[in-house]
């Protein structure tokens, strides 16, 4: 902390707080003035209110990182700058590794920047409405705020900085853009333009940058003045770590990691970055979704009746008459909004992020006045919880999803293994059809993304299958035809937004299905593995149906991102096999060994787990028990 400016912030307390007296007047006075930052923080079912992307880092990038950090010691520092992260970061960004700084999430980043910058009593530029914390962040630096008033459009006032800076161009300037609250943000030429006149450095807090049309990054390299500001928070799903950035000039950055406390990034931060930026196509999936989903959000806001502003965020400002009234209705069914009408400007404004499609009906219910069907708090904390953690894969779209199944087709959920569907295991229990007479296993699954009704038999017979992919049924087909099964399954999934949902689920329902035709496993191969080849293409599976569900999948670096058919991503095929392997409750490791297609690694994929598949669900010859070094295994 900067010490106090002379003058009269340094004048002793007012109150002598010696022995007896309050502590609290030793802190600086204008500190003290300050607000303390307060949010509800209660758990609640569809939580709109902090700009947060609805999902959670899918499971088997949780599980990684888990890993490093099991291999990282603990007794020992980390990185004093976190510097193979900055590594990664540069490259991605095509910047110079020296120039990226990375701290306990980019608000650290933006007081240190600050602090560095401003010298006491210097006047910051910026712009209200804006990132509440801004104000205090400039403060604690010893500068003073001087933001411009709101427009009556709510627009960043591009014009009006323009002027000002032209005024007193050597006035840092901390802008937001896409600007939160408001979700506007300035074109790249606006920006340029600014940074053309300033003789000071634009701290550009782009927190909300994957979210937006304008890519300010290409500014760096001939802006020496410029630092961008970025956020795991937000497209990376890693709020909870405390990940951010920044990218600057080198020069600059050699200063500014002077001001930052060393280790100011811990083992679990950094490990829990590195795993989402090798798992970029999954931010970029969720970006992609929210991009297309806000539209959506959009539109049913304005229907509702509410004034909606343009966002390139992922979140939508709108004006309402009675904002407390609304904010408290929807609290009443537990969905948490953001009032930010007492923010300059902003009277009568809430702020929405754009959810789940679960969450967009919800507040469409409660707001046209629909009875609502579900309990009004989600279950409090403890062991009752466990029943709502999020499943592998979806996170928290798949909290929702389950309870949205039981809301939306107004009936409860069979009870069943698996939330949101029912599952029946027939004549494969215990040990008795060993003799394979017919091991059977049947789902169906209805939530507000998919319906499925699905039978798998894994002696064999027909095979049926209507999914609303052509590629998909393709690849189901050669899953079940080179795993020697039958199988009659119907799914139809909100395809319009994402064909994810409807990949993933039927691979959570084929899991299922698989579980309740092994029953207890008795005597069957349970270890196998196969190598498939589709011409230059090679993929390995490994099985065990072990119990316990575990993925482990490779592709070739340049194919595991791409495109398989223009609506199926080669990850799709990872995020099938691990819904399959979580619900099948079996150890799978498929690699795709060589490809040079996506089309081809696909299918070599999908063949090589099922000729693995139809050998491990095969009975020994004289076996009663599933094989196990611990003995019988239990399942
Ligand atoms: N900048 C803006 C504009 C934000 O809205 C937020 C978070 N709400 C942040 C920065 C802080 O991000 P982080 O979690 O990286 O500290």
């Amino acid at each position: 902390m900067k010490p106090s400016p002379p003058g009269p912030l340094s004048q002793p307390p007012s109150q002598p707080a010696g022995r007896g007296g309050d502590p609290s007047l030793f802190v600086r006075p204008d500190l003290r003035a300050l607000a303390a930052y307060h949010l509800d923080l209660t758990p609640c079912r569809h939580k709109l209110d902090q700009n947060e992307v609805p999902w959670d880092l899918p499971r088997r990038f949780k599980l990684e990182m888990a890993e490093r950090l099991l291999a990282a010691d603990w007794a020992r520092y980390p990185d004093f700058h976190s510097d193979e992260l900055r590594r990664e970061l540069g490259r991605i960004h095509g910047h110079p590794w020296e120039g990226v700084l990375v701290g306990n999430g980019s608000n650290e980043l933006l007081s240190v920047t600050l602090t560095a910058l401003v010298s006491p009593g210097t006047e910051v530029l910026g712009a209200e409405p804006s990132f509440g914390l801004y104000r205090s962040f400039v403060l604690k630096a010893g500068g003073v705020p001087h933001f411009l008033p709101p427009r009556p459009d709510l627009r960043l006032p591009a014009d009006e900085l323009e002027s000002e800076v032209e005024r007193g161009p050597k006035r840092p300037l901390l802008l937001c853009s896409p600007n939160n609250p408001t979700g506007d943000a300035l074109p790249v030429e606006r920006i340029e333009r600014l940074l053309d006149r300033l003789q000071a450095p634009l701290l550009l807090d782009n927190a909300y940058g994957e979210f937006c049309q304008y890519d300010y990054r290409p500014l760096l390299s001939r802006y020496p003045h410029l630092i961008l500001f970025r956020t795991f928070s937000k497209a990376w799903s890693l709020a909870g770590m405390r990940l951010g950035y920044l990218l600057a000039d080198p020069r600059l950055v050699a200063e500014l990691i002077k001001v930052k406390l060393p280790y100011n990034v811990g083992h679990a931060s950094i490990a829990a970055g590195r795993v989402a930026l090798a798992a970029d196509e999954e931010a970029r999936r969720r970006v992609r979704l929210l991009v297309l989903r806000r539209p959506q959000w959009m539109a049913m806001l304005s229907d509702l009746g509410f004034e909606v502003f343009p966002s390139e965020a992922n979140f939508v400002l709108v004006r309402t008459q009675k904002p407390k009234e609304i904010r408290e209705t929807l609290e009443a069914r537990s969905i948490r909004v953001r009032d930010v009408s007492g923010y300059p400007g902003l009277a009568g404004c809430l702020r929405v992020s754009v959810g789940t499609g679960a969450s967009l009906r919800a507040v469409q219910r409660v707001l046209r006045g629909e009875p609502d069907r579900s309990p009004a708090r989600p279950s409090p904390p403890g062991p009752l919880s466990r029943h709502a953690t999020p499943l592998p894969g979806r996170g928290g779209e798949e909290h929702g999803r389950a309870r949205t199944s039981a809301d939306a087709m107004g009936r409860l959920a069979p009870s069943s293994p698996g939330e949101g569907g029912g599952v029946a295991g027939e004549e494969g229990r215990g040990g008795e059809g060993r003799a394979g007479a017919g091991r059977i296993g049947r789902v169906e699954r209805a939530t507000g993304e998919t319906k499925i009704r699905l039978e798998l038999r894994l002696e064999g017979g027909a095979r049926r299958i209507a999914v609303p992919n052509g590629f998909f049924g393709h690849m189901l087909q050669a899953l079940t035809t080179h795993g020697g099964f039958g199988i009659d399954l119907e799914a139809q999934g909100d395809t319009h937004v994402d064909l994810h949902h409807t990949v993933e689920d039927v691979g959570i329902a084929l899991g299922e299905a698989l579980a309740a035709a092994l029953g207890e496993r008795r005597g069957i191969v349970r270890f196998a593995h196969a190598y498939a080849p589709l011409d230059e293409a090679l993929a390995r599976a490994v099985v065990d149906l072990s119990g316990r569900g575990t993925f482990h999948y490779s592709a070739p670096p340049e194919l595991a991102a791409g495109w398989v058919t223009a609506d199926f991503s080669l990850t799709l095929v990872a995020d099938f096999f691990q819904a399959l392997a979580d619900r099948g409750r079996l150890t799978l490791h498929l690699d795709v060994l060589a490809a040079r297609n996506g089309h081809h690694a696909a299918e070599a994929a999908f063949k090589a787990a099922a000729l693995a598949l139809r050998q491990a669900v095969a009975f020994r010859s004289g076996a009663a028990e599933v094989p196990s070094t611990k003995g019988t295994l239990s399942v």
